[in-house]
């Protein structure tokens, strides 16, 4: 076993070693650092994540464990997980951390199933808070930079108008050069008009909103590490 401590309290996971070296090449090449964890030792190897919120870990562990993620539904209180029952988009930027395309993968199928059904869009204090954290060309960055300009596109309607009024959109785009180049360049390019509503995008064009690649494994073909849902 190691001891994970998370969070600010420090809160302790006790986790199967294998399981998450198994999983996660970041833990593997941690814990089987000699020097770090020499291996005659009798302590419980030890590792601690200030920075991460326990509950983002719990998902991820769950994941571990069990190789699939929980139902994501959105929160009554719309104020937390931004606005989710666990916080997907930090699941994701976890992901990014622990280099795990795979988790994120399911990270952005589970946010883009959950908004198709529960007729949800990222809130723009969602965009500000998790573009900056993202890394460039990832599959978050395309679908929120897609999904915005989509929003944008329809800010002519009353609903777009509510949802995203067009003052807090270009405070948004203002604030963060790197969304605001994002978006233009979707404008100018062939994903501005012709692009498809980015939640219901399906079949093997849901793979732009992937991180897996062309070597990895699509969490929706089945024979995947992830596809091993029993
Ligand atoms: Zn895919």
């Amino acid at each position: 076993m190691v001891d994970i401590l998370v969070g600010p309290t420090q809160k302790l996971h006790r986790v199967h070693k294998d399981k998450l070296c198994a999983k996660a090449a970041y833990f593997s090449n941690l814990f089987n650092d000699t020097t770090t964890f020499p291996p005659d030792s009798d302590l419980i190897p030890t590792v601690s994540f200030p920075d991460e919120a326990p509950s983002t870990f719990a998902i991820f562990l769950s994941w571990i464990y069990e190789n699939h993620l929980p139902p994501l539904k959105p929160n009554k209180d719309r104020s937390k997980h931004h606005g989710w029952t666990w916080d997907v988009y930090d699941v994701y930027v976890l992901g990014q951390t622990l280099d795990l395309p795979v988790l994120q993968d399911l990270a952005m199928d589970a946010l883009r199933e959950a908004q198709r059904n529960y007729h949800q869009l990222h809130a723009l204090s969602t965009i500000r808070d998790v573009f900056p954290r993202l890394k460039d060309r990832c599959a978050m960055q395309r679908y929120i930079g897609h999904s915005l300009l989509k929003a944008i596109l329809a800010a002519d309607t009353k609903k777009y108008e509510e949802l995203y009024p067009t003052k807090e959109i270009v405070e948004c785009l203002g604030a963060d050069e790197r969304l605001l180049g994002l978006v233009v360049r979707y404008f100018r390019g062939m994903e501005g008009r012709g692009m498809k509503e980015p939640r219901f995008v399906v079949g093997s064009l849901a793979c732009q909103y992937h991180d897996h690649g062309e070597k990895g494994k699509c969490p929706n073909m089945g024979d995947g590490e992830a596809g091993e849902r029993k």
